[in-house]
């Protein structure tokens, strides 16, 4: 069953061959790392949208250390406690990680053959070393505003650190589907903030509010796992250059620096969506 949809006309598209088609005759090629471009000419605000090249190869080295997996570990036993589950066991799941990035939670979560996955995000650069790592999940190109999906299709959307729209959230959602979304708090990094800005001030998330006055969606759990981190050298170069923090600092003092404490801090919401 396919539950992507042709940006052009809306029809559901199936792979035939290298593509995916739609009964209206338009053909999306994958790419030779294996994603597919879904983001029309016309939806692109500049050639090469989304984080840029140094921003996410950083991240994705400094991922794979396996900083951030005890993350991964929250959401999947947040979703176990919530009674996501169902107790038959030939019950797929659509999992949707909507801003993917270079897929390292659409990868790393839910593994198994119950799971289908989709990445979606908007930069193809982190898309092509997602698609070329894992065989086993759909990586789109797409915009969150506009997103190729089929409506009432997604059981369980996850959204790590990127923007999403609550009207396209309520269209692709099942009823009865799981929104996850994982922020950062404010002393998230708070060592790091400290070096750049002389009076550095956690920030307060608001992301709350933008669900309160909407009765469609049911706050189920929030929790906060936040730990302090010991980084050097090429994991601690990666940790900044993967957030626009890179830019805040002069050359000479990102040299100097050989080591940090860091905390690191996340605040975990879901929802059910009624
Ligand atoms: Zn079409």
């Amino acid at each position: 069953m396919s539950i992507v949809t042709c940006p052009n006309c809306k029809f559901l598209l199936f792979p035939f061959e290298n593509t995916f088609k739609c009964q209206n005759g338009h053909s999306f090629d994958f790419s030779k790392d294996g994603y597919i471009n879904l983001l029309l000419a016309n939806q692109k605000k500049k050639n090469n949208p989304g984080d840029n090249k140094i921003m996410l190869n950083a991240r994705n080295e400094f991922l794979s250390q396996g900083y951030y997996d005890f993350l991964i570990k929250n959401i999947e036993s947040m979703t176990k406690s919530v009674g996501f589950f169902s107790t038959a066991l030939d019950v797929e799941y659509y999992l949707l990680d909507l801003g993917c990035g270079t897929g390292y939670y659409t990868r790393n979560i839910f593994k198994g053959k119950r799971f289908k996955k989709i990445g979606i995000d908007i930069s193809k650069i982190g898309l092509a070393k997602a698609s070329k790592i894992d065989k086993d999940s759909l990586y789109i190109v797409g915009s969150a505003f506009n997103l190729p999906i089929k409506d009432n299709s997604i059981d369980l959307l996850l959204n790590v650190f990127s923007p999403i729209n609550l009207q396209e959230l309520k269209r692709i959602l099942k009823p009865g589907g799981y929104y996850i979304k994982v922020i950062p708090t404010g002393d998230h990094m708070k060592q790091v903030a400290e070096l750049v800005y002389d009076d550095f001030i956690p920030h307060q998330s608001s992301i709350q509010k933008d669900f309160k006055s909407d009765t469609t969606f049911q706050i189920l759990k929030v929790e906060t796992v936040k730990k302090t981190i010991f980084l050097a050298d090429k994991d601690l170069l990666n940790f900044i250059s993967m957030t626009p923090y890179l830019y805040k600092f002069k050359q000479d003092q990102l040299a100097s620096l050989k080591e940090l404490s860091v905390t690191i801090s996340f605040e975990i919401i879901m929802w059910k969506y009624k």
